[in-house]
């Protein structure tokens, strides 16, 4: 089978592995010049940037880990993030920790209000209100253990060499061309046999029916000398920046000049990155409209954050190519 993979993100990397090992001929296209998509990192003066924002790996599911031990040994990076409050610098999630550092147990409400309320209003320009659950219930309201992480998953780290050289390894023996007119990749439709897109999915149609909505980022970021105190310190109260955080923590460097990045939420417009889908409200209606085009789209595969619409973590991307390239790979067999 010759499949066309259009992007190279955590998804198109996957999908395009997955098919290289059964023999199949992939060609993956990008219009960066970097493959990686957000997961794209760069050396940089001794420290590793996460030019697109932080990405910390975890998961629970083994077979995504296994997948992706294959390209990578693990740095054991533990991961926490600290809170700027009213009530002051709290880890979270909320926990006993928190308890024990605030002097006294909080409500639910008051959880709410401290913590998520005014960082949720300026991630998603939106009014706490008119927030769906899914986003709201992203990060649990308490913890009643004294995990300091962040995560809780099973498997956790961070790329040992980094996540450009994860998916360099990735795509290693498979013909990649970056730097294409996003567009271009149109006029090799008729030579493959499948097409795999990662890319939007409004943007596949044309924008037929209309721009789906995201959110999108503005980085601001600096060279220091001094470190800051914790790895990713979030601004919930009404500062115009929703995070900033320290590069070095990441991947476990202890460079002379880090590398601090302050974190602008904004509208996504024909300027900048869609990095957040708004799977809610209109954007949602809308995005199904796109889904039912999708459905009827012979010999084309949509998958990741663009292509589905959906707020994947890394891990999500990787299980939601393992399991609708698996199915491909299952009828070819089939078929063969
Ligand atoms: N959130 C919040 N306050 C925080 C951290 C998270 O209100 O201090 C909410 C906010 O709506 C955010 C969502 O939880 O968009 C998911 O947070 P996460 O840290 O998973 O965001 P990501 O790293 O994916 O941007």
């Amino acid at each position: 089978m010759r499949v066309l993979i259009v992007g190279s993100g955590i998804s198109g990397c996957t999908a395009a592995r997955l098919l290289a090992d059964e023999g199949h001929d992939v060609e993956v296209w990008e219009a960066r010049d970097h493959t990686g998509g957000n997961c794209h990192d760069e050396r940089s003066g001794g420290v590793t940037v996460h030019k697109y924002g932080p990405h910390l790996f975890h998961t629970n599911d083994r077979k995504v880990w296994d997948f992706l031990s294959r390209f990578t040994a693990w740095k054991a990076y533990r991961h926490t993030v600290v809170a700027e409050t009213a009530l002051g610098r709290i880890l979270i999630p909320y926990s006993p920790l928190t308890e024990r550092k605030l002097g006294r147990a909080l409500t639910d409400e008051e959880i709410r209000e401290l913590i998520f309320v005014d960082y949720s209003e300026k991630q998603w320009g939106i009014a706490w209100a008119e927030l769906p659950a899914a986003i709201k219930g992203r990060v649990p309201t308490r913890r009643r253990d004294e995990d300091d992480r962040y995560f809780t998953d099973e498997y956790q780290g961070q790329p040992a060499d980094g996540y450009a050289e994860l998916f360099a390894r990735m795509l290693e023996g498979i013909p990649v061309m970056t730097g294409q007119d996003k567009e271009a990749w149109r006029e090799r439709r008729s030579a493959v046999d499948r097409v795999i897109y990662t890319g939007k999915i409004d943007e596949y149609f044309g924008c037929s029916l209309g721009r789906l909505p995201y959110r999108s980022l503005r980085f601001e970021h600096r060279r220091s000398r001094e470190r800051l105190p914790h790895a990713v310190i979030n601004q919930c109260n009404r500062l115009p920046h929703t995070r900033e955080y320290d590069h070095a923590y990441f991947s476990l460097e202890d460079p002379e000049e880090t590398v601090i990045t302050r974190e602008y939420p904004l509208a996504h417009d024909a300027f900048n990155e869609p990095y957040y889908p708004m799977p809610f409200g209109e954007g949602q209606a809308l995005y199904q409209r796109y889904k039912e085009l999708a459905a009827a789209e012979e010999g084309t595969l949509f998958l990741g954050r663009l292509a589905t619409y959906s707020y994947l973590d890394m891990w999500m991307a990787v299980a939601q190519a393992m399991v609708k390239v698996g199915a491909i790979l299952k009828k070819s067999h089939l078929e063969a």
